[in-house]
């Protein structure tokens, strides 16, 4: 039997626990990684948090999230880049070594125009990432997202915007929500190992029928989604970080949050 010594749980996982008690549970039950949305962070010191979770032996996997740099008017753009900029500060308070960054999408905007927006965001951002030793992820999204959330829908692009950029700052999220479809995953999937630039696996499931595209994803085992053939190509690049659970549900946020942890437990053990 699988252990858990590879799982990661996202604080927007359990949403409707203040990260204290996403700290406390999640150690309670075992859970060695933990990735720390920006919004748990709201009203706390990032430094505090990270200490409290050192303190509970606890790994910090990542700092969700960052990007959506596109943007009709330039000073939008600006905006966006100076968010990002205290990310990247607040990865650093809180020992976070990776930021996770959805890259954004205007509705009515040219997805190449976005495409273009989001490099340049990325570029303004590197520098400072490189001086605070943070690394930066871009995660391709669903392309049922693309009119508003992400103008890079395929791991084919994402890896074409780190070959554009050349950091070894700048990798891939491989997340199985968004990419399950892509007939190419296992090439792109080798061509990111062949790069080093695999920075992080998130799972999940695919359910049918998906009642809301943002907040309907399912338990591992739930849906479609073979996790255990991409896991196998992930870690065949030689990959050995964490196995990221990202569910964002009203389902599940409806339930007892420790009953679900106890789920999302069993789930990892017997379909991952
Ligand atoms: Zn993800």
């Amino acid at each position: 039997m699988e252990d858990i010594a590879k799982l990661c749980i996202h604080t927007m996982t359990t949403k409707p626990w203040p990260i204290e008690v996403a700290i406390e549970q999640y150690r309670a039950h075992g859970i060695p990684g933990i990735t720390v949305w920006r919004q748990a962070l709201d009203g706390h010191d990032p430094f505090e948090i990270g200490e409290k979770i050192r303190s509970a032996e606890m790994e910090i996997v990542s700092l969700c999230r960052g990007g959506f740099f596109p943007a009709v008017e330039k000073a939008d753009r600006q905006t966006t880049i100076t968010d990002n900029l205290k990310a990247i500060d607040e990865a650093a308070e809180l020992g976070a070594p990776l930021i996770v960054l959805v890259p954004g999408a205007v509705p009515g905007q040219s997805l190449t125009k976005s495409r273009c927006q989001i490099q340049a965001g990325i570029e303004a951002i590197l520098p400072k990432a490189i001086e605070l030793d943070i690394k930066l992820g871009i995660e391709a999204l669903h392309p049922m997202y693309a009119d508003s959330r992400s103008a890079i829908n395929s791991p084919h692009q994402a890896n074409d915007m780190c070959d554009e950029i050349d950091s070894l700052n700048l990798g891939v999220i491989i997340d199985v929500y968004h990419l399950w479809w892509e007939p190419n995953l296992k090439v792109e999937i080798d061509r990111c190992g062949q790069a080093g630039r695999i920075f992080a696996f998130h799972i999940c499931d695919w359910k049918t029928p998906t009642l809301d595209l943002l907040n309907d994803r399912g338990l591992m085992g739930d849906g479609c989604i073979d996790v255990p053939k991409i896991r196998k190509w992930v870690e065949h690049t030689g990959f050995e970080g964490h196995h990221e659970v990202e569910i964002f549900s009203h389902f599940f946020w409806q339930m007892d949050q420790t009953e679900y942890l106890k789920e999302i437990i069993n789930a990892y053990l017997q379909y991952c």
